[in-house]
């Protein structure tokens, strides 16, 4: 089953259930204290942060999202892309615990021939808060699943709340059993491999006071008006009906994955294992697929790439795109090759991608020479210097990876991870202690602020945990729904 079939059938399953059809938001978050839509949720903040009114009790949706910060895990799980679909089924106020995991279990359960996605029920693990006794009570009493495939899982994975005083409440997901070649039977509270997370429901149950982190808070009473907010990832499931190890083997990601390994002249050989000698090869193939897709589809949605906020996500998405393919002996220009291919893939869901593409390739391609420009000119140098640190058994000095980054325009991203790849380490510390003279100097001297060098700033924000362009958000916030 394509992914334009589960949306289709996701949308007419809850209208069937008088859920308003509300279409996908931008991939720049209507939500001013984020930086991209996160979950499908996010359109709806307001309503239920209860700043507005919603026009529906119901709303089901298929929200394009982004979520940079699962970037080093694309390619290497079979589950995590920068761009993913998450399809939603909220209620405000309307139908809560029981009528959410029902619902979720009838249309997953259901046969193909009869609307629904026809999985094996036998398949199917469901984990609860540990202290939600209610949810517990629904999944083994109303829907019958039996106790062996239903845990009970901490504030860790299974609480949701913003991170700031206002709702919050436990968590509900479910998951897929791929089976034991991927690993141990304890179920998904031991093994995120073999058990496939696919959809996580959401209950709105509390008003919390002090919120000190992810797994420590206050509540402070009941909600009057309990909501709903789940999400499913439509890769996942469509891993799942196609019958592929991974999501970026899916009908939307596929197409370009082997295009990309037509140009690079490999073999694409579907292995997740890193001691297997194809594996990294596999993995930079899998995430370029998904860094072209995710590059059109922010291009689309109005993302220029820039040196800061959302345009420096772009950028640094096409940017390892490049640098990838170049890794595999692709020297010359990639994404004249490999958005049309992307752009195909998407259109069906996307009409826009194909009748702005002219736009969209001009932006991307213009960004991809520039990169090549500053690549030619720093490679020869950064090899030089790396293969002198290799010889004396040293680190790379921030004094040459900051020459890079200051003569030659060249990405510390790119350096360490060109380095890291040579098995050498660079000197972060002295990097930093650099940039900062240098940011110091420019403060310092007016004339400076125009020399127009790359922010690197902004990568370290990028790296130190969650996307700190995620403001208002933590890590496990993110993790736990938004
Ligand atoms: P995981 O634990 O696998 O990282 P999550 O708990 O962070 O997932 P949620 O925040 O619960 O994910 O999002 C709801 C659903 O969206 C998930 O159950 C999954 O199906 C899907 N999803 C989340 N992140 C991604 C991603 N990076 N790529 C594809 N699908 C995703
Ligand atoms: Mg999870
Ligand atoms: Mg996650
Ligand atoms: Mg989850």
């Amino acid at each position: 089953m394509q992914i334009h079939e589960i949306a289709r059938r996701w949308n007419a399953f809850f209208e069937k259930n008088s859920h308003s059809v509300v279409p996908s938001a931008s991939l720049v978050s209507p939500d001013p204290s984020l930086l991209f839509t996160v979950a499908g949720m996010v359109p709806f903040i307001p309503y239920f942060l209860g700043q507005q009114t919603p026009p529906h009790d119901r709303a089901v949706s298929v929200q394009k999202c982004i979520r940079t910060a699962d970037i080093e895990e694309v390619g290497k799980t079979a589950r995590h892309g920068t761009f993913f679909q998450m399809a939603g089924n909220f209620s405000f106020g309307d139908y809560f615990k029981e009528g959410a995991i029902t619902m979720a279990w009838e249309l997953l359960t259901t046969s193909q021939a009869d609307g629904g996605y026809g999985l094996d029920p036998e398949r199917l693990w469901a984990t609860v808060y540990e202290e939600d006794d209610e949810a517990y009570a629904i999944w083994r009493d109303v829907v019958g699943i039996p106790e062996a495939r239903l845990q009970r899982i901490g504030k860790e994975d299974n609480y949701w709340h913003t991170g700031q005083p206002g709702p919050g409440g436990p968590c509900s997901e479910i998951f897929y059993d791929r089976g034991p070649q991927y690993g141990n039977d304890g179920g998904p509270a031991a093994d995120d491999t073999r058990y496939l997370e696919i959809w996580n429901l959401v209950f709105m149950q509390y008003q919390l006071g002090d919120v000190r982190s992810q797994d420590d808070f206050d509540i402070v009473g009941e909600l009057a008006n309990k909501n709903i907010d789940t999400g499913m990832g439509l890769e996942r499931l469509a891993m799942i009906l196609q019958g592929v190890e991974n999501m970026y083997e899916t009908d939307q990601v596929r197409p370009v994955l082997d295009r990309a390994a037509e140009l690079a002249g490999v073999t694409y050989t579907s292995t997740e294992d890193p001691e297997d000698a194809n594996f990294s090869n596999d993995m930079r193939l899998r995430y370029v697929a998904d860094h072209v897709r995710s590059a059109l589809m922010l291009i689309s949605d109005g993302v220029v790439p820039s040196n800061e906020g959302g345009g420096y996500v772009l950028r640094r998405l096409i940017r390892r795109a490049v640098r990838a393919m170049r890794l595999m002996g692709v020297v010359s220009a990639v994404l004249p090759e490999l958005l049309p291919i992307s752009r195909d893939a998407m259109r069906g869901n996307y009409p826009e991608v194909s009748e702005d593409f002219d736009r969209i390739a001009r932006i991307a391609y213009a960004e991809e020479r520039a990169f090549l420009r500053t690549i030619a000119a720093g490679t020869t140098r950064l090899e030089s210097s790396v293969a002198q640190a290799r010889e004396a058994g040293a680190t790379l000095s921030g004094d040459a990876a900051f020459e890079l980054h200051d003569t030659y325009g060249f990405p510390i991203d790119l350096t360490l991870e060109m380095a890291e790849e040579a098995g050498v380490s660079v000197d972060q510390d002295k990097f930093v202690e650099l940039m900062q003279e240098q940011r110091q100097r420019a403060r310092n001297d007016a004339k400076a602020k125009k020399t127009g060098h790359a922010d690197t700033s902004l990568y370290y924000e990028a790296h130190a945990g969650q996307d700190t362009v995620f403001t208002g958000y933590t890590e496990h916030t993110t993790q736990s729904h938004i």
